[in-house]
């Protein structure tokens, strides 16, 4: 059996590569992204009444690294990127079907030109094709008392310390959005670094909208150094 889907729409998201973004959905709640759907799921009919719901899933195509494949194996950044488990004890990216699954606040729908839904707390990568969209039902789908196997809570979070220069890198952006400070605080508290590297000294970047925020992690904390423009 093989099936055929046709995204329904795209991702406008200030994520411009994979590096830093939100391990999972709702971590980085100031991550607001934009669904635009596309012709002919753009009518307005096709949302009439989910304004009502706060929160939706998402069901998206992991685009960017699609082509790569899939392993049975993977490792965790949760596990410290060294136990494996398999891949659907995971939500690993590499997946037989490259399809992700995202809960997202949505915070508005715009019906002006078409239909954009604005979310809060996405973990999706700007360009990403969409496939799905349904309401989140609280009573169905929340089960706080189940078991989350080796994923015990959020990640833990470091203090985020702006040095000089990045203020004043961040004043000098008065077109970056009024809540770009609390993104990169969110983003960087979680410490976006691959699970294996542990120096104090490098300096890593992460492109947020048209950036490059310069940054680097010591066990005390985050010390976002400058913002760059992005190469
Ligand atoms: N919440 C989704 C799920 O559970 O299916 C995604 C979880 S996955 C672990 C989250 C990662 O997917 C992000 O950190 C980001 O690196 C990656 N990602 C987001 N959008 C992507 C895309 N379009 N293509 C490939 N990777 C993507």
């Amino acid at each position: 059996m093989q099936f055929t889907f046709e995204p329904i729409g795209l991702i406008r998201s200030p994520f411009k590569e994979k590096f830093g973004i939100p391990r999972q959905s709702s971590l980085a709640p100031a991550a607001r992204a934009e669904l635009v759907l596309l012709p002919p799921f753009d009518h307005p009919d096709t949302v009439r009444g989910l304004e009502t719901f706060s929160h939706i899933w998402l069901q998206f195509v992991f685009h960017e690294t699609a082509a790569r494949g899939w392993t049975p194996l993977i490792r965790p950044p949760r596990l410290g990127g060294n136990a494996k488990v398999g891949v659907f004890a995971s939500r690993s990216t590499h997946r037989p079907n490259p399809i992700g699954l995202s809960l997202v606040e949505l915070a508005g729908i715009e019906r002006d030109q078409g239909v954009r839904l604005i979310l809060n707390g996405a973990d999706l990568l700007d360009g990403t094709p969409v496939l799905d969209i349904k309401p989140y039902i609280p009573f169905v789908e929340s089960r706080p008392d189940a078991r989350s196997g080796f994923v015990d809570g959020p990640p833990p979070q470091l203090p985020v310390n702006w040095s000089a220069r990045a203020e004043a890198d961040l004043n000098a952006r008065p077109t970056l959005p009024a809540d770009f400070r609390r993104l990169v605080d969110q983003i960087l508290a979680q410490d976006p670094r691959p699970a294996y590297q542990d120096d104090p000294a490098r300096v890593y970047g992460v492109r947020l909208f048209d950036t490059d925020v310069r940054f680097r992690v010591s066990e005390q904390d985050v010390e976002v150094l400058e913002i760059r423009d992005a190469p």
